[in-house]
């Protein structure tokens, strides 16, 4: 459960095509980062996964399946987003079980989950905390919290560390991975950072101007470029 492909996927806003054509395959338990320059896409080909985008034609499968007529809530996907969109009223607590209170879980059942998720992410002695009187990293954590209790088939990340200093980015970025790791749950992270794609992806999804320029693993994208825009992006020389 948790493979995500794409056929043929084009995005138009107003009749400007933002997404050209996009195939893509991530199979199950696989950490995939969309990397690429501002405006060349990411977002939007995450949010056409997540559904809060409808595609202009082709199709987007889940687990073999088209979700075309599927809505977010359906997908069985949970985005993560900046630490920032987290409810600054609520504490900690009521941050993380926010949608499972939404789909009417039981309060043992939710109780259990979001002690779950706090033991996972280190957050177990803030849950009575507000987000202000948090650490950028904790709140970070609060926000991929979410999505943990939710247990959906992949995590959308997009450009979740962005707002956080260079040192605390490098020790949330592992973090991710170890995160991936213990659930072995599809990700699929987007960032324009190329030292944030090389070091975590298994698969890097390299993005031009809305559509693929190569898929690989970091390595074959570091010692084979298919051209200059993947090598210049990447910083290796063909
Ligand atoms: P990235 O995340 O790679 O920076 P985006 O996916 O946000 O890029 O944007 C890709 C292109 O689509 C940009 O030119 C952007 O202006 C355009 N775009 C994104 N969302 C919308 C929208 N809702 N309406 C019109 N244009 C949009
Ligand atoms: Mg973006």
């Amino acid at each position: 459960m948790g493979s995500i492909q794409l056929k043929s996927v084009r995005k138009a806003f107003g009749g400007v095509s933002v997404i050209n054509g996009v195939d893509l395959d991530i199979k199950n338990g696989e950490f995939a980062v969309f990397v690429g320059p501002s405006g060349c896409g990411k977002s939007t080909l995450l949010r056409l996964i997540a559904g809060l985008e409808d595609v202009t034609s082709g199709e987007v499968l889940i687990d073999g399946k088209a979700v075309t007529d599927v809505g977010p809530a359906q997908r069985g996907l949970a985005m993560v987003f900046q630490s920032y969109a987290l409810y600054p009223h609520m504490s900690v607590r009521n941050n993380i079980a926010f949608a499972l209170k939404m789909a009417g879980e039981k309060t043992d059942v939710i109780e259990r989950k979001v002690a779950k998720a706090a033991a996972t992410l280190n957050l177990t002695d803030y849950l009575d905390r507000k987000p202000r009187q948090l650490s950028g990293g904790q709140r970070q954590r609060v926000a991929i919290g979410r999505a943990i209790v939710r247990e959906p088939k992949a995590f959308l990340f997009d450009e979740p560390l962005s707002n956080l200093d260079a040192s605390l980015r490098v020790q949330m970025r592992v973090e991710i991975g170890e995160l991936h790791n213990d659930l072995k749950t599809t990700m699929i992270y987007v960032t324009h950072d190329q030292v944030e794609a090389m070091t975590m992806a298994d698969k890097i999804v390299v993005l031009d101007k809305g559509s693929v320029a190569q898929v690989g693993t970091p390595l074959e994208l570091y010692n084979r470029p298919n051209g200059l825009f993947v090598a210049g992006f990447i910083g290796s020389p063909k």
